[in-house]
């Protein structure tokens, strides 16, 4: 049985105050006690909202993670370690905003889901089809070209610490979502691809889906058998809508 995650990918937003009044926002929410909840904020904001959330069951993720695990000389990024000792649990990798809009290959991907694990971050692994992909009929290749990346480099048992989330890059912010068929469709099919490498890895690793989730249509997509929850960007920064996605996964 796996355990749904509700995760939300808060971007580039937020000043201080914003955020602390979404953490705030965020702790009032009652979170059904069998579901996990996450948030990514802006790597700035992080120990903030740790301390925000600190005594409660929201955990902390960042948006992003150097390839190197290891702090060193590489100006501008931040080594998985540093995340962890910050207090991060999670690490988003591969989100395609950062594939599509700074050029992240899925060997950047490969080593930046590899610096997380080592140090003992949980990485989220993205991948999603663009809308010109899914309408020349490629959404299984192209998503299963990204999985398999990490399979090839990194053996399928990396997977038993990860979490893998499909995000058509059509639905992400647009307000389009997948329906919950053409979701399910998706992540049967990475479960599948999982599953021929390691039934038991494929049984365990938890799918989420995202791209426009919300308090209305999480319930259907949740209620999907390979769906365990979902990213959620634009409706995370909303704490009551956002609980409500949460409760959704509850049921
Ligand atoms: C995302 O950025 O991961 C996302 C799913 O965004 P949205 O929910 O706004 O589509």
């Amino acid at each position: 049985m796996r355990r749904p995650l509700v995760a939300g990918n808060w971007k580039m937003h937020g000043t201080r105050a914003s955020v602390a009044e979404l953490t705030k926002g965020l702790r009032q929410q009652a979170v059904p006690a069998g579901v996990d909840v996450a948030v990514f904020p802006v790597l700035l904001h992080v120990a903030d909202v740790l301390d925000g959330v600190s005594g409660g069951v929201v955990m902390v993720g960042a948006q992003n993670c150097a390839v190197e695990p290891e702090q060193g000389a590489l100006t501008g990024e931040v080594a998985a370690t540093q995340l962890r000792d910050a207090g991060c649990k999670l690490v988003l990798v591969g989100h395609s905003e950062r594939r599509s809009l700074l050029q992240e290959s899925d060997e950047v991907v490969v080593r930046k889901f590899a610096a997380a694990q080592s140090a003992g971050l949980i990485p989220v692994l993205c991948v999603g089809e663009t809308l010109a992909q899914r309408e020349a009929g490629e959404t299984l290749a192209v998503v299963g070209r990204q999985l398999a990346s990490v399979i090839e480099s990194l053996g399928v048992d990396v997977f038993r610490q990860a979490v893998v989330a499909y995000e058509p890059v059509w639905a992400i912010g647009t307000g389009l979502t997948a329906s919950p068929e053409q979701a399910q469709q998706v992540h049967a099919a990475i479960r599948a691809q999982l599953a021929a490498a390691s039934a038991d890895v494929a049984d365990g690793v938890r799918i989420l889906y995202g791209g426009s989730v919300k308090a209305a249509n999480a319930a259907e997509l949740f209620g999907m058998p390979d769906i365990d929850g979902g990213l959620v960007g634009g409706a995370s920064l909303n704490a009551d809508e956002f609980g409500a996605i949460c409760r959704a996964a509850g049921n």
